[in-house]
């Protein structure tokens, strides 16, 4: 009869006690113990779980407890220094392997592979794929693979490492061995490439959920930024926030404003040195600066549970760094708020600037921006989107939006629709939405005189209504694809075959009414 002997069986009861004698927890966290159970199965996993959450312990504690060595792929050399050192202050044995450590100490570190006496080997991922090294892993007993940092493997993630891609010999070449992927951050598109790349085999997914419902989410009309900024913090006194600015310039003229109305405000940007950073940081952590006006460099790392408030002065690039950003807003668990302003010319001027950036990774920033351009403009739950776009679902509005707190009332917007449309094409599809709405609000200035817009027929035909609602009107028909953008032309708007419909009466158009998200919002003048 062929069973395993019960003493070699890793079990649950087993992977507690060592959580017990090494860590010092007496529980695992809800999902850290099915992760393991999963492992200790031989099954390949994959977790998501947010920073903080736990991920170490869910590799950690199966290496101790099953045999042979689990090797770990990691892609910060100095990461992987503080891991090893923290598990060797527990009494675990490990060690590891990168460009920084030299050829002896590797030769002593292989010896002690080999004799079985290593629990964990981190290694990074140069290391990994490089020439004789799978020759020497095969000499050993190897637990499973832990690969940290997964999203790395992923060109549509935020922080692709090109070595991440050879991960896949680890199947390869290992075909028995189990693989876990951790990761903290990982839109569906990237979970996606984490198992093809490494060729997991039917993987069990773990995603903890990254909500913060604590959250208050708010997007807010880019008109008087300033004033809006202003205003927010005199109604929340003595509250922390953070300002995050495009800029290194605009955090300096803001935070300089916020002082003149008697506001201990500080800026942070790469462009300071180090002690300077460091003490604006302290300042904040000590509550001796309430706010921080500053570019995305500031945060990392920075742990302030009492954060109460996030804005954005500008569009984030991209979801993953909007999440990321306003994540450090209410880490307590009290209620806390992110405001977003939001403008179009915020869109044109990250097109410009991501254009430029890295030609390899254009069309791919571009994609993630209109990600981040959708969720500002949506009229649904903003916290659906979200959730939604990390792959998690949540079955119900979550109440803690401005679109859930204020939802949006639609009605009849052919004739709305219509009088656009039409401007659009009398203005031969060569204005911007700037210039339409100018035109169908009757003003007289340069750019309107000059074109002979003031001659057409549609023009002042809307001016009944404020810039931001046609502003709203016109975005809805974007979105609903009645027009669209020619970039390439000066970001002029077109009629597309649908708007068409619209425009001859074929066709119904509903549309959401526009409303300001906060009640003390100051109605914007027009251009
Ligand atoms: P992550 O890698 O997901 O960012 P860590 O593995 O660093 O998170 O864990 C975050 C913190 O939670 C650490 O201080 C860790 O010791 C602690 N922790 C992990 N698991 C448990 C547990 N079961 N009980 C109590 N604390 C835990
Ligand atoms: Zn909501």
């Amino acid at each position: 009869m062929l069973f395993a002997p019960e003493a070699l069986t890793p079990t649950i009861e087993s992977a507690r006690r060592v959580l017990k004698q090494y860590y010092g927890y007496d529980s695992f966290r809800p999902m850290q113990e099915d992760i393991i159970a999963n492992i200790m199965a031989g099954r390949d996993t994959v977790v998501l779980m947010p920073t903080g959450g736990g991920k170490s312990v869910c590799f950690q504690v199966p290496a101790v407890v099953m045999e042979g060595v689990c090797v770990v792929v990691s892609p910060l050399i100095a990461l992987m220094k503080d891991q090893v050192e923290a598990l060797k202050a527990n009494g675990i044995s490990a060690e590891y392997i990168n460009s920084s450590v030299g050829q002896s100490e590797q030769n002593s570190i292989a010896g002690d592979c080999l004799n079985g006496h290593l629990k964990l080997l981190y290694v990074s991922p140069e290391k990994l794929v490089s020439p004789g090294f799978t020759q020497f892993l095969k000499r050993l007993r190897i637990s499973m693979f832990a690969i940290d940092e997964a999203h790395c493997i992923s060109s549509w993630g935020h922080d692709f490492r090109p070595e991440y891609t050879q991960l896949r010999l680890l199947r390869e070449q290992f075909p028995q061995v189990p693989i876990i992927a951790l990761t903290a951050t990982a839109d569906r598109l990237t979970q996606r490439d984490i198992q093809q790349q490494l060729r997991m085999h039917e993987p069990q997914v773990f995603l903890s959920s990254f909500d913060r419902p604590n959250l208050n989410l708010i997007v807010r009309p880019g008109q008087d930024r300033v004033g809006g900024i202003l205003e927010f913090i005199e109604r929340h006194p003595n509250e922390s926030g953070i300002i995050y600015c495009l800029s290194r310039k605009q955090c300096e003229t803001l935070a300089q404003k916020i002082q003149q109305k008697g506001i201990k405000a500080g800026f942070y940007h790469a462009g300071m040195t180090a002690n300077q950073r460091s003490a604006v940081q302290e300042g904040f952590l000590k509550d001796d600066l309430q706010v921080i006006v500053a570019t995305i460099a500031f945060g990392m790392g920075i742990d302030k549970s009492n954060v109460r408030w996030v804005i954005h002065y500008n569009l984030p690039k991209n979801i993953e760094g909007y999440y990321q950003e306003i994540g450090r807003g209410g880490r307590d668990g009290a209620p806390a708020t992110a405001v977003l302003f939001y403008s179009f010319a915020d869109v044109m001027s990250l097109r410009e600037m991501l254009t430029k950036d890295n030609p390899n990774l254009t069309q791919l920033n571009l994609t993630k921006l209109e990600r981040m351009q959708q969720f500002a403009e949506a009229a649904s739950c903003r916290r659906r989107i979200l959730l939604n776009y990390f792959g998690e679902t949540l079955p119900h509005d979550c109440g803690n939006c401005d679109i859930c707190r204020n939802p949006p009332t639609t009605f009849d917007g052919t004739l709305l629709a219509q009088k656009a449309l039409s401007a659009v094409v009398r203005m031969r599809e060569r204005g911007s939405i700037g210039l339409l709405i100018d035109v169908l609000r009757g003003m007289r200035n340069q750019a309107v005189l000059s074109g002979g817009y003031d001659q057409i027929k549609t023009y002042g035909a809307g001016a009944d209504l404020p810039y931001l609602d046609w502003y709203s009107y016109i975005h809805q028909m974007l979105n609903d694809g009645l027009l669209y953008i020619a970039y390439e032309e000066g970001y002029a708007l077109k009629m597309t075959d649908l708007g068409r419909e619209v425009l001859q009466g074929q066709r119904q158009q509903s549309m959401k009414k526009f409303q300001v998200a906060e009640k003390a919002e100051k109605l914007p003048r027009g251009k």
